[in-house]
């Protein structure tokens, strides 16, 4: 996975827009304590949906907004867009390419937050769906709060960590979340279908008298179609003899 740019706007300290582009393999980002750096990396988990606000040592949506500086006025959004470089590699003479669903060579996947605390997600510029940024990258195996980011101190949370945790950490670098994502997804439309069932069967329970009733009328109606069309007949050869009479009797008196 190769990232193309960060660009921050109105994001924590991130007063001005920033635009950060990552030429080479590795990029290291310096400065004074206090200057940013560990708000470039929160810049990186809030894109890639990350929900807890605490892992960005945030309590609500607004601490990610720019809250006025010595010049400068409170920002009213936060937004940041990372760009994923989405160009064909080769992996073992197969050309890929990082999001398969998308066929461009970038995929640009963007977040804002309101003061209201109100999220915004796009994808490629188009407006989205937490979810389907959640399910872009784990296409991709990139997990928002997943181990791919290391912050201040996480190291020793690796170390730590629970056996339940480091499975999960393990789950997510082999790339089954997309697996266990869909499992679930899966798992909620087997319960509806299911759910589903059930309302069709009580009320086919519901309504098996009344079929039933109807059934009945209408092998009535079918039954009084044939008689008419029987009397039908008979009225016809009755009407047939009696005239053949009358004009019998017609002629006798003529
Ligand atoms: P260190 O090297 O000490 O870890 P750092 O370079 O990683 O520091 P950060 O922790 O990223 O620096 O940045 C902290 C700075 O960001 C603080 O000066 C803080 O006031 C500022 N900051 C954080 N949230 C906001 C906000 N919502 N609005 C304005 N400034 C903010």
């Amino acid at each position: 996975m190769r990232l193309k740019s960060l660009h921050i706007h109105g994001f924590k300290s991130f007063a001005k827009k920033a635009d950060l582009t990552f030429n080479t393999a590795i990029t290291g980002v310096v400065g004074p304590n206090g200057s940013g750096k560990s708000n470039v990396v929160e810049a990186f988990r809030f894109v890639l949906g990350e929900q807890s606000l605490k892992s960005m040592r945030g309590k609500k949506g607004e601490d990610m907004i720019f809250n006025g500086g010595k010049d400068l006025t409170r920002a009213n959004r936060a937004s940041v867009r990372v760009v994923f470089d989405n160009g064909l590699t080769d992996i073992n003479g197969e050309y890929k390419r990082l999001f398969d669903s998308y066929s461009f060579d970038e995929v640009v996947v963007e977040r804002a937050v309101n003061r209201d605390g109100s999220n915004e997600y796009l994808i490629n510029g188009s407006a989205c769906r937490l979810k389907d940024i959640q399910e872009l990258l784990s296409e991709a195996n990139i997990g928002g709060s997943g181990h791919h980011i290391i912050s201040q101190g996480e190291a020793d949370r690796l170390l730590s960590s629970s056996n339940k945790e480091r499975k999960e950490m393990i789950e997510d670098a082999l790339g089954l979340k997309i697996h266990q994502y869909k499992k679930e997804e899966s798992e909620k439309r087997l319960m509806k279908t299911k759910e589903h069932m059930k309302e069709v069967e009580s009320l086919r329970r519901e309504l098996a008298p009344h079929l039933r009733f109807l059934k009945k009328q209408v092998e009535k109606l079918e039954k009084a179609k044939e008689v008419r069309q029987q009397l039908t007949e008979l009225y016809r050869e009755y009407f047939a003899y009696e005239k053949v009479i009358l004009d019998g009797e017609i002629a006798d008196i003529e």
